[in-house]
């Protein structure tokens, strides 16, 4: 007879969670690594933390089990969007016409590349259009407590991240706007923001990953920028046990 309490219930749910973690890791473990920068990763607050990105540096908590599917849900809601917009009249490419694979720019010889969710390139919908055309699409899909963030805060003050990404992404693109469009995960309510280029924000990017590439080259560790490893920033970091080693 099945024993239906609830601390079976738990060592069961446990039980069959470890099976299926184990299958995602196994999968996760058969994808190829990266082998360049990712956009995204330049603008991160900590420039050592981007070394050690470029280095290809061993994570204190690599993206496995149910982060995976974290990211699988992120790329559920942003081909959801993608039908959304082109249902509301942006004529949306989510895919380069020439390769038939995603946009991609890159820079220092391929050892930096990003890959832009699509291109707004034309509107068809009813009266104007909301925003002027041509310009870049990131989509995100953000649990509640940080799309409410986002939506108080704005994307620069917020993400950082996804700022630089956008910048160097306009940059690599020559476009002069793009469009953030940030999905609630648990409501599925939505936030749209324009992002102007700031060619200086983009070329201080671009410096920045060059000052990386060349303390790389020269076998040297940029300074950490904290002084001390319990705030947030340094809490919150992938590489916080090679950055910090116990004395
Ligand atoms: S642990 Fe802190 S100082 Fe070190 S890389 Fe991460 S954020 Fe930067």
């Amino acid at each position: 007879m099945i024993d239906l309490n609830s601390s079976s219930a738990v060592a069961l749910s446990g039980r069959i969670n470890w099976h299926i973690d184990t299958a995602i890791d196994a999968d996760a473990a058969r994808q190829p690594r990266r082998n360049y920068l990712g956009a995204s990763v330049i603008a991160d607050p900590c420039e050592r933390a981007v070394q050690y990105y470029a280095l290809g540096a061993e994570q204190d908590r690599p993206a496995l089990g149910t982060k995976q599917d974290i990211f699988a849900r992120g790329h559920w809601i942003e081909e959801q969007m993608i039908k959304r917009m082109r249902g509301a009249g942006f004529i949306l490419l989510d895919r380069d016409p020439r390769t038939g694979e995603q946009f991609e720019a890159e820079w220092f010889d391929g050892k930096v590349k990003g890959h832009p969710d699509g291109m707004l390139l034309h509107w068809m919908g009813r009266e104007e259009c909301p925003i002027p055309l041509p310009a870049l699409w990131e989509c995100k899909g953000l649990g509640s407590k940080w799309w409410k963030k986002v939506v108080k805060e704005g994307l620069r003050a917020c993400f950082p991240r996804y700022y630089g990404q956008m910048q160097l992404l306009m940059g690599g693109f020559k476009l002069n706007r793009g469009l953030f469009t940030a999905v609630n995960a648990d409501t599925m309510e939505r936030y749209h923001q324009v992002i102007e280029f700031s060619p200086s924000a983009c070329e201080a990017l671009l410096a920045r990953a060059g000052r990386i590439f060349l303390a790389n080259d020269a076998g040297e560790l940029l300074p950490r920028p904290y002084f001390n490893s319990a705030g947030m920033e340094c809490s919150m970091c992938n590489y916080k046990a090679t950055c910090w080693p116990k004395q």
